[in-house]
């Protein structure tokens, strides 16, 4: 049953509000110990008023009392003096005084009803002993206060077993005084006090709904920019600054907002150079066809020199398209990884005879060195794909009679490619922009040797799903040195 009332509170939208949580807890912290203060304080006005009144009266009846003894008052109780104290006592309390003889005989009733009569209640034993007694009956209003009237033995009187000073209690004063101005007195402090109470509630509540209001205001405003900067009004950072918590949400959400405009900016810039790559082989077919188009009568060793150009083109293009799908296959295929046991030296011997024709081509010769038998858990086409790029780069941007240099290398817990040319090298400044996607340091060049500008942004995206690392090494005019290094085994994320 409680669990049910509490998940019907966590389920009501308006216990879930931080706004209405600290309202509460303003409102119950500012209502509780004033309500706690003033109630305190009317209990503590009761006991105070109530115990001034035992002692005034106990002082009084002490007084009394040996008035009685020195008119010798429980013998004979026809003194006036005695009588008229007596009566002045009871009408200041609107009280009842009972006196009571050594034989718990009334002697003095202020009522007139019990003269003559014994009294025997527990108060009035104990108090024969000498120990007065005081109770305070709340429900009742009256307070009830015994007093012994004890003679001390005089010289006169003194006897054997009684010597001078002996205190002997020869009576009980029994008085009950009215406690109902006390009560009155309480009634009308109650009244004010429920007065200041229901004031003090309104109060409050004013100043917990303001101060909630108040301290939710900065998480306001952070909902407020965050739908502003998604209704596109602004792409500005935002900044809400009054508390640390504030800060950290925006500053989580500026850095989101921050990664979103990068990527935004990529993608753009990637569609435009994806367009414009395309577009290029396209332009040169159009300009071609309709040269040719436009002249009559061409001869048709002319016609196959460009059919040659536009089927030059468009392999260019089919590459583009291939170099980009392989991409995007690689960009979410991270999970993808078609893993199995490869024996790395074998492929890379593979790839290397693949290539060596276009080596030939360009008079470089191609050397792999083997350190060591290399067995290693890897995508086979993923690893072809690094190869391939990397030693197509090294032949491309080398000079004639240059070489390169394929070495396979491993340590117990990686392998290492490392391929190095003795090319044309990279400027210092294009070195962090190699892996962009179409970034080429020499665009022309590049074209020419039919490159796409995509093959190292291709390898880099493959060496990182292996949980590997890919470092660059150049001097311009000397050559390039390109260190793959990938786990043996494979590494779970
Ligand atoms: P591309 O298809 O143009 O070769 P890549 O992404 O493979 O594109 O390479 C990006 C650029 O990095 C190349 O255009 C080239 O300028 C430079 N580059 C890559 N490898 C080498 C290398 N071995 N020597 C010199 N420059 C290189």
């Amino acid at each position: 049953m409680a669990d049910r009332i509490v998940s019907f509170f966590k389920n009501l939208k308006i216990g879930r509000s931080l706004k209405v949580r600290l309202f509460i807890i303003i409102f119950l912290m500012g209502i509780i110990p004033s309500i706690i203060m003033l109630v305190g304080i009317l209990e503590n006005y009761e006991d105070r008023a109530v115990n001034v009144r035992i002692s005034d009266t106990q002082t009084q009846l002490k007084i009394i009392a040996n008035h009685l003894i020195t008119y010798n008052y429980l013998q004979d109780a026809s003194s006036e003096v005695i009588n008229a104290e007596l009566e002045q006592l009871s009408n200041l309390y609107n009280g009842r005084t009972i006196i009571v003889n050594g034989n718990l005989k009334v002697v003095k009733d202020t009522y007139g009803i019990s003269e003559g009569k014994t009294i025997i209640s527990e108060e009035v034993i104990r108090c024969m002993k000498g120990e007065g007694t005081a109770n305070y009956d709340a429900v009742n209003g009256f307070i009830e206060i015994t007093i012994p009237i004890i003679e001390t033995i005089s010289d006169k009187m003194a006897a054997g077993d009684m010597p001078a000073g002996t205190e002997v209690v020869r009576g009980v004063m029994l008085t009950s005084i009215s406690t109902d101005n006390i009560v009155t007195t309480m009634e009308i402090l109650n009244r004010k006090a429920l007065i200041i109470e229901i004031l003090m509630v309104f109060c409050i509540f004013a100043i917990a709904l303001l101060l909630a209001q108040i301290l939710i205001r900065p998480f306001d405003r952070v909902s407020k920019a965050i739908n502003e900067v998604n209704e596109g009004y602004t792409d500005d950072p935002i900044s809400v600054p009054d508390y640390l918590e504030t800060e950290h949400i925006v500053d989580a959400f500026n850095s989101l907002l921050g990664r979103m405009q990068a990527l935004d900016a990529s993608r753009q810039d990637f569609v435009a150079n994806v367009s414009h790559e395309l577009k290029t082989p396209i332009t040169s077919v159009k300009v071609l066809a309709e040269s040719l188009l436009a002249q009559e009568d061409v001869p048709a060793e002319l016609y196959r020199e460009f059919m040659v150009d536009i089927s030059e083109e468009i392999e260019r293009e089919d590459k583009i398209i291939n170099d980009l799908l392989a991409l995007v296959k690689l960009d979410k295929a991270a999970a993808e990884l078609n893993i199995s046991s490869v024996d790395i030296n074998q492929l890379t011997e593979i790839i290397l005879k693949r290539l060596r024709p276009i080596a030939r081509k360009r008079n470089v010769e191609v050397v792999l060195i083997s350190k060591r038998e290399i067995i290693a858990e890897v995508d086979e086409v993923k690893l072809s794909l690094i190869l391939t790029n990397l030693v197509e780069n090294a032949i491309k941007y080398n000079r004639e009679q240059g070489t390169v240099e394929v070495t396979l290398d491993a340590d117990h817990q990686f392998f290492t490619i490392q391929v190095t040319d003795t090319g044309i090298g990279i400027p210092e400044e294009s070195l962090s922009h190699i892996y962009e996607r179409f970034y080429r340091v020499d665009k022309s060049h590049s074209r020419e040797i039919g490159g796409t500008g995509l093959g190292l942004a291709i390898t880099r995206n493959a060496v990182l799903l292996h949980r590997g690392s890919i470092k660059v090494e150049s001097t311009e005019g000397e050559g390039t040195t390109f260190l793959v290094k990938i786990p043996l085994t494979r590494v779970l994320a």
